[in-house]
């Protein structure tokens, strides 16, 4: 292989790139990133970069040195809107054409977005830029801030803005926030989590429509139970959609992401998908670790042409809200039980004083874990999770079937 491109300069085609060099790739590598920034860790963003603790610097995920290590041809600020049906030329917005013979598709997921959402003062939050001009916004003084979605994105968001001394609301279609996540009884303890950051949580409503002034600026939120929140800022938590259009036409199969095998080796041998954009056996996760993971077995399959080594591995993310740490890992499912095992839920639904871990079961065997504020017992109990699953040969359980057949 002469000519390998990554497409996606972030977390996961960083992390390709690395494992190109590690495992000895020596031939040209091209980097094609939309943003015209270097790679740059995303978490921060809704955590401290928002809330003022953390500047742009301790974004970086890469610096000059290593930058120049790779000895690759960074095309920044340009995006790719094709590959060719052979997979041997990936073209570009500006008009060029990059002829290759390997492909890392690492285009990662976008914001999902609402309908009217071009009024000023709605934000989503996915980029260094989205989080730029949140911020600037959410230092014009105390302000309304209405949270939709209130999953981990959004009640990251929430919680920093609390943090800054705004008036907040979340909004959220289920019963509970990160309901289909966790399961109720967990996630019951995720709405105790908001009231005790002082956010009021508004669930089992969605949202009708953004209401703006003539000017186009946002003033507040029409509710599906007809209520109206005022608000001077909106933030749309409401999931990201795999970036996968610029492969329409390729003779990749997409659907929620470029279907790959266990070993992240999509429909043409020469071209592998890693981290968000990718559904790997069946299953796609929009978690940091995945993208740092997956980029070693994708690699070695894509320099070897051919799947010899999986890239299944147990999920696990993380997520900080309301100076809480909570951490997850495994896969749970509807019907799971779940109890307590060290520490404990007060009668308020917090998180006792030294936090607490659940066990996630079924059929009398753990299946998945959650640790809040408990993180030493959560890292025994999640590397005691992976030994288990390794040795029942089943790291990231079962497939599902229907998807990875389309292959
Ligand atoms: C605000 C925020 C907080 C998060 N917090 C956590 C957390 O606490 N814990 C956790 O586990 N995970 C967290 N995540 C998720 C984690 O950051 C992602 O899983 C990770 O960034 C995925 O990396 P990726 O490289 O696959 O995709 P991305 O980071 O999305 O990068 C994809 C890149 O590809 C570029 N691109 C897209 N299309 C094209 C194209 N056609 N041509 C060229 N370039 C293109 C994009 O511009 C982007 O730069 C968070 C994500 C966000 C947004």
């Amino acid at each position: 292989m002469r000519t390998v491109t990554i497409v996606g300069a972030s977390l996961s085609g960083l992390y390709a790139a690395r494992e190109l060099r590690t495992q000895g790739f020596d031939g040209r590598l091209v980097i094609v990133g939309e943003e015209p920034h270097h790679p740059y860790d995303r978490p921060p963003l809704s955590k401290d970069f928002l809330t003022g603790r953390a500047d742009e610097s301790r974004l970086a995920l890469t610096d000059a040195d290593e930058t120049a290590a790779l000895d690759a041809e960074w095309l920044l600020g340009v995006r790719a809107h094709g590959l060719d049906p052979r997979g041997r030329s990936v073209l570009l917005d500006d008009g060029r054409t990059v002829s290759t013979d390997g492909v890392v598709i690492a285009t990662g997921a976008a914001a999902r977005r609402l309908p009217g959402d071009g009024l000023a003062g709605v934000h989503t939050l996915r980029t260094l830029d989205d989080a730029r001009a949140l911020r600037a916004d959410l230092t014009r003084g105390s302000r309304r801030v209405v949270v939709i979605g209130g999953g981990f994105i959004g009640a990251e968001t929430a919680s920093s803005c609390a943090r800054l001394g705004h008036t907040v609301t979340v909004v959220e279609a289920a019963p509970l926030p990160l309901l289909p996540q966790l399961g109720t009884d967990m996630a019951t303890v995720c709405a105790a989590l908001h009231r005790r950051g002082g956010v009021e949580l508004v669930t089992g409503t969605g949202v009708a429509a953004l209401r703006g002034t003539a000017t186009a600026t946002v003033t507040g939120v029409d509710l599906t139970d007809g209520r109206t929140l005022p608000a001077d800022i909106v933030i749309t938590g409401i999931g990201a959609v795999p970036e996968t259009g610029w492969l329409a036409g390729s003779a990749l199969v997409l659907h929620d992401g470029v279907l790959c095998d266990d070993g992240c080796v999509t429909a043409l041998p020469q071209v592998v998908a890693v981290g968000d954009v990718a559904r790997v056996g069946g299953t796609r996760a929009e978690h940091w670790t995945s993208a740092t993971e997956q980029p070693r077995a994708a690699v070695t399959n894509l320099l070897a042409g051919r799947t010899l080594v999986t890239a299944r591995t147990v999920p696990y993310f993380w997520s900080d809200q309301y100076d809480s740490r909570i951490q997850f890992t495994g896969r749970r499912r509807e019907g799971d039980t779940v109890h307590v095992t060290e520490g404990e839920i007060t009668d308020d639904g917090l998180p006792g004083e030294s936090g607490f871990l659940a066990r996630y079961e079924r059929d009398g065997r753990t299946v998945a874990l959650l640790g809040v504020d408990r993180p030493r017992a959560f890292l025994r109990a999640r590397r005691e999770l992976q030994r288990e699953l390794r040795q029942d040969g089943r790291p990231g359980e079962e497939r599902r079937k229907t998807e990875t057949a389309v292959l």
